[in-house]
């Protein structure tokens, strides 16, 4: 059995990075806000590409209780609530899991930002985010996936320190399905799969970017997710889906909210993913927490 885990990172629409700011800002806010607006982390946010394809994905993930995890930047969480309660009800399935993704979509290492994070503050914001989500959905919170993809030296121990039982912010290269590991703070970490740029497959991460920016074509996409599984041949490993929900209804090369046709053709492609790898023998669709319960690491 191969585990297909479904990984949507809840974000502000493209939670972009500038230098000197600790928060991100909305792309199509940065494109065209002042500075003033830029430094007010209130005024940073755009949610409206996750809310323009919002309804259809998630009638098509609960229609088919299909589980998936989303990975949520607390603040937007936080106001698509206040801003769209009945939306929110939607998240209400059993077949849903939730993580953390920053508070403010921050870039931990400054890597793209030059703004370093003390531990303390750093422990502080995850913190927030983690109380802040738990409050939302009220449940316990035990996944994190890093903003950008990039921890600290410290992120794992504060993870660990905050009851965190698992994490997802690395990349590995592989060509077939992997098993979490465990790491030195004593969480589990999901890698997500990056195949090697020499392989058939040649590099892709596992993040839908390239299809959503128009780099792979959907038969590239699904060929390549088609191959991992053929490749696998170790019992109980997984693979992931990752995508940003925005992604539907928002072009980063072309700065643009899509129309409504063009997010329907999105997500008619997004099902035709999933059906493909339906098809395949010995898959099953999960989470990582589920992961965890069927499972031990070896
Ligand atoms: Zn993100």
């Amino acid at each position: 059995m191969v585990y297909i885990f479904i990984c949507v990172d809840f974000d502000r629409d493209y939670a972009f990075p500038i230098v000197g700011l600790k928060h991100a800002i909305s792309k199509p806010i940065q494109l065209k806000s002042s500075k003033e607006q830029s430094l007010n982390p209130i005024e940073s946010i755009s949610i409206k590409g996750t809310v323009n394809c919002f309804n259809p994905f998630m009638t098509y993930l609960s229609d088919k209780e299909l589980q998936t995890t989303f990975y949520f930047e607390a603040r937007s969480a936080k106001l698509f609530s206040e801003k769209y309660p009945k939306e929110m009800k939607m998240f209400k399935k059993s077949s849903f899991e939730f993580g953390v993704h920053g508070y403010d979509h921050e870039d931990f290492t400054g890597e793209e930002t030059r703004v370093r994070f003390e531990q303390d503050e750093e422990r502080n914001i995850i913190a927030s985010a983690k109380r802040e989500i738990e409050n939302l959905f009220s449940t316990d919170i035990a996944g994190f996936r890093a903003p950008y993809m990039r921890i600290t030296s410290n992120t794992l121990q504060i993870l660990s320190a905050l009851n965190f039982t698992h994490d997802s912010s690395y990349y590995k290269e592989a060509e077939r399905a992997i098993y979490p590991f465990r790491t030195k703070e004593g969480l589990v970490e999901f890698p997500v799969i990056k195949t090697p740029k020499e392989s058939s497959m040649k590099g892709m991460y596992t993040y839908l970017w390239p299809f959503f920016e128009k780099k792979r074509t959907l038969e590239e996409i699904i060929g390549n997710y088609i191959h991992l599984l053929k490749n696998t041949e170790d019992k109980n490993s997984y693979i992931s889906i990752n995508l940003h929900l925005w992604h539907f209804a928002y072009n980063i090369e072309h700065n643009r909210f899509l129309l409504q046709e063009e997010i329907a053709e999105n997500i008619h492609s997004f099902k035709r993913l999933i059906t493909s790898l339906e098809k395949c023998e010995n898959v099953t669709f999960s989470t990582p927490s589920e992961w965890l319960k069927e499972n031990s690491i070896v």
